[in-house]
């Protein structure tokens, strides 16, 4: 077995502080999926593999912001005056006739302005007059959007390592890019341990339970991106672990566990992983999970997390995000937080970090504060279902109401 991280940590009872946790698997985190081309209308999600410049630059020439009126600013006097109308521009129309002297053209949102015009009144100001317009005061440019305003030929239009949201595909299409290069999904073998675990829809016996984790941690990844090869439930057996595990390592980039890592004499799953590969047992300063497991599996990153639903869901979303952010080939990986009032008291001090399932509500005098559920059991998901995100409570401290406490959105952290 190896050390790893955890060393004398683990072995002295101390608890390894959570950001620590974080560092040491980012570290670890095995190099990017290969690489693969693909078309816009299949690259949402995907992690760009090559930083992207643009062919051309936005907008590609100078169009108009407004519909109104294209003129050239210094053929209008300072306190407004008539110029000649002289023809007009839609979108989707080409601008060739160059602006004369003491001319301006009716013009449209997107149309490119003619040659030698620099200015645009939006059309409620003007007053047309049989041939000609009447234009109030301007200020030389208004209006009009700028040949490479937005981004210039060659300019970085997006970095390696960013994952593709609506905007991004926007922005691509936008600069002509069709097709772009993209990290394959990862893919991630999802396993569950325990013999009391049954699928939803079967009948239980007495002692078993339905499968939860299962389908949290399955939607968590697909969530993220990522490509989920489950192999349901092992029981807690040796050579039945084995199978499986061996199994989802030949197939997978990493491997993902719930359950059987709290050491019981029924945890056969320590076993089955010291016999494929390494194991190191991990006790975090978190509440809820404290027990985490990290090694390797045929050469393959495996992450063993609580079994209880909450402790699951909670260090997944915490420990595992990150790790598989980066293996992804993600640079941003950890979540967004919020520093804001809290609407509650915790007057124990605690030696994990507390992950509290909470939410914002409007607070006296309307601005939000974080509340929390009142049942934080690591077992019990309802109050992770009530909650739209996490309020952290930091190791040894306590929190007096209105107090700043650092809150993440479910929403930073589920996609
Ligand atoms: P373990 O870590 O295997 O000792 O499990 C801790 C607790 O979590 C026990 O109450 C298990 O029954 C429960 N548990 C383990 N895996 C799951 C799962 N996939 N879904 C729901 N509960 C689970
Ligand atoms: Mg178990």
């Amino acid at each position: 077995m190896s050390s790893g991280a955890c060393g004398s940590v683990c072995e002295s009872g101390a608890l390894m502080p959570v950001d620590e946790a974080i560092r040491y698997l980012l570290d670890q985190a095995p190099l990017p999926p290969p690489v693969q081309r693909v078309a816009l209308d299949q690259a949402l999600g995907r992690v760009l593999a090559t930083d992207i410049r643009s062919p051309m630059n936005l907008p590609a020439w100078d169009n108009s912001a407004m519909d109104g009126y294209a003129l050239r600013a210094a053929d209008l006097p300072a306190a407004g005056g008539y110029l000649t109308l002289a023809g007009r521009i839609a979108a989707g129309q080409a601008s060739n006739n160059p602006l004369q002297p003491g001319q301006a053209v009716r013009i449209f949102t997107g149309a490119p302005l003619p040659p030698g015009a620099d200015t645009v009144v939006p059309q409620e100001s003007c007053r047309v007059a049989g041939e000609r317009v009447w234009l109030p005061p301007v200020n030389d440019g208004d209006h009009v959007r700028k040949e490479g305003e937005e981004v210039r030929r060659g300019d970085l239009l997006l970095r390696a390592g960013k994952r593709l949201r609506a905007q991004e595909l926007g922005l691509l299409a936008g600069a002509g890019i069709a097709r772009m290069e993209v990290y394959r999904p990862l893919q991630v073998g999802l396993l569950s341990s325990g013999d009391e675990l049954r699928e939803p829809g079967e009948a239980l016996a007495p002692g078993q339970i339905y499968n939860s984790n299962r389908h949290s941690l399955a939607a968590l990844l697909r969530g993220w991106g990522m490509e989920v090869h489950d192999y349901g439930a092992m029981p807690d057996k040796l050579l039945a672990s084995r199978q499986a595990l061996s199994l989802a390592a030949a197939e997978c980039d990493v491997l993902l566990t719930s359950g059987g890592v709290s050491v019981g004499e029924e945890d056969h799953l320590k076993q089955a992983i010291e016999a494929l590969g390494s194991v190191d047992l991990w006790r975090l300063a978190i509440q809820p999970g404290k027990p985490l497991a990290f090694g390797e599996v045929a050469g393959k990153p495996w992450i063993g997390l609580p079994g209880n639903p909450s402790a699951a869901l909670i260090t997944a979303l915490i420990v595992v995000r990150p790790f598989l952010f980066r293996a992804q080939g993600m640079d941003e990986v950890l979540p967004i937080s919020l520093q804001l009032p809290a609407g509650f008291d915790w007057p124990k001090p605690n030696r994990r970090r507390q992950y509290l399932r909470a939410k914002l509500v409007p607070g006296a005098d309307g601005s939000l504060c974080v509340e929390l559920h009142p049942q934080q059991s690591s077992a019990m998901l309802a109050a992770a279902c009530w909650a739209d995100g996490l309020a952290v409570v930091e190791c040894q401290a306590h929190v007096r109401m209105l107090d700043k406490v650092m809150y993440l959105p479910f929403a930073s952290l589920m996609h």
